[in-house]
């Protein structure tokens, strides 16, 4: 038996030991890092690619907060390119490219546009974008008559502000200021529009000053794909809708095929980051870079709702596959993603001390308000449903959106390698992060550490027995 000779550790197993430390408050630590090279966070959270984690509202908020979320793969792709544009429409200074409806239009179409696309103002133009008015939601809900064209109703152009494309974010706060109005559209010199700016969108940005945000102040998020041939025309779309990473989203990520699609991608698309994974040893980290990867996610087996150890006899016990992996990332100058396991913000820590760059979190954002997962009452009690990828009902799913229909055979042949479960009610995910970046703040304090790089560099872990485990939770009494 081909057997390694140490010990393979999980979170549960070690503790960290506590040293000198000059922080005097959590508040004087920096937990800024980086997802990819390119990317860069103030929060080292990223939300899963899982179908009841991370949709478009989660990827807004998990960016407002300074982390980042993973868009799932398993929906059509128009639907995914859809959410990555409403995530990168949801608090930019400029709206470079603004919904707008034609003057001839009714209302009744105007209120399907603003509710499909979720905006609450369409700009009016003609067929060749010269500006003729704007149209309100409060406009369309106040009218009695939903036939009337949009142009009976719309505010004209002469009773528009407007500003040109080189408006500063101040000056165009002081105009909707003094004219008390929610939208300034942007015109060229021949009138047509190229933009527009918001009241909302400015308040936003002073609200989350931390914000992931790219080059031109729109909210950065990440794409899950597949690697099949079948998958390429998603790529291709959510390059066009410019996402701000690719993550290649594979169960086993150190297979030939991963590391072929990652050289392909990296020469078709150089400049687009991309994350490949999953793998758990520092071989296939090598092997991922030197194909191209920017970036590798880490985890086999660890995740809650997985059952792939279970199955397969596969996996390496997360903590040790994060430090292995990790050593191997920093040797390559590329950053690590511990993904699946982590259950509070003391994993977390433990984590990131292990080398992690970032933690990829699942079940434990899938309760929050802004996560897709449908809500369930059990006994009187909240819960929200969170599923594997690879379990059985989002297997259904998937074949259900590849194929429209799926046959018994079909499902006969499916292997699950993750569960369908429930997670308790827990808020808004503001909150949820507040608490566990809060505890990861508290956890760099006990190291001593002001950056994460120090955390890593300081941290010394110890080996703890099934008592120490049972002394560090609540023991000998009873909860209230
Ligand atoms: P959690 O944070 O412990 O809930 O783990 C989330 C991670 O589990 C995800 O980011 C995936 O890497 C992994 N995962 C998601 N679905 C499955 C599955 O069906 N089987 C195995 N792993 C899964």
């Amino acid at each position: 038996m081909n057997i390694r000779p140490e010990v393979g550790l999980t979170f549960d197993d070690v503790l960290l030991v506590p040293k000198r430390s000059s922080i005097r408050s959590r508040s004087a630590v920096n937990t800024a890092t980086y997802l990819t090279p390119q990317i860069r966070l103030a929060i080292p959270i990223v939300s899963a690619n899982m179908d009841t984690v991370t949709e478009s509202e989660m990827a807004v908020a998990m960016a407002q907060a300074g982390g980042i979320g993973i868009l799932h793969r398993f929906m059509p792709v128009s639907r995914q390119v859809e959410m990555l544009r409403r995530v990168k429409r949801a608090e930019s200074y400029v709206v470079e490219d603004p919904i707008t409806i034609f003057p001839e239009a009714t209302l009744a179409e105007a209120r399907q546009k603003m509710s499909d696309i979720r905006v609450g103002g369409l700009v009016v133009v003609d067929q060749e974008r010269h500006l003729l008015g704007m149209l309100t939601s409060r406009d369309v809900r106040l009218a009695l008559d939903e036939n009337e064209r949009v142009e009976a109703v719309m505010t004209p152009r002469e009773r528009l502000s407007v500003a040109t494309a080189s408006e500063t974010l101040e000056s165009a706060r002081a105009t909707l200021y003094a004219r008390r109005v929610e939208k300034l559209p942007l015109v060229d010199v021949e009138d047509r529009l190229v933009g527009l700016i918001t009241a909302r969108d400015i308040i936003k940005l002073r609200e989350h000053p931390q914000a992931t945000k790219d080059a031109k102040g729109r909210l950065r998020v990440g794409a899950a794909v597949g690697i099949r041939s079948e998958d390429m025309p998603r790529i291709a779309a959510c390059v066009e809708a410019e996402a701000d990473v690719l993550v290649l989203d594979v169960a086993h990520g150190h297979m030939e095929h991963v590391l072929e699609t990652v050289r392909k991608l990296k020469g078709k698309y150089p400049k687009v980051p991309l994350i490949a994974g999953n793998v758990a040893t520092a071989e296939a980290v090598c092997d991922l870079v030197q194909s191209g990867a920017d970036a590798v996610k880490v985890g086999v087996g660890s995740g809650s709702i997985c059952i792939t150890r279970v199955v397969t006899g596969f996996g390496v016990p997360q903590l040790t596959a994060v430090a292995e992996c990790a050593e191997a990332g920093r040797r390559l100058g590329i950053p690590i993603i511990a993904d699946g396991g982590i259950r509070n913000s003391g994993d977390i820590t433990k984590a990131l001390a292990a080398g992690a760059n970032t933690v990829m979190l699942g079940s434990l954002l899938a309760g929050t308000d802004q996560s897709p997962g449908a809500p369930v009452v059990r006994n009187g009690r909240r819960y929200k449903l969170v599923r594997g990828m690879a379990s059985l009902t989002a297997n259904v799913a998937r074949q259900e959106v590849d194929k429209g229909e799926v046959e018994d055979d079909e499902l006969a042949e499916v292997i699950p390698e993750g569960v369908e479960a429930v997670v308790p009610d827990r808020g808004d995910v503001f909150d949820i992060l507040h608490q566990l970046v809060g505890g990861l703040r508290s956890g760099m304090s006990y190291c001593g550490a002001q950056t994460l790089d120090e955390l890593c560099e300081k941290a010394e872990f110890i080996r703890i027995t099934p008592a120490g485990r049972e002394e560090s939770g609540v023991h000998d009494v009873s909860l209230l």
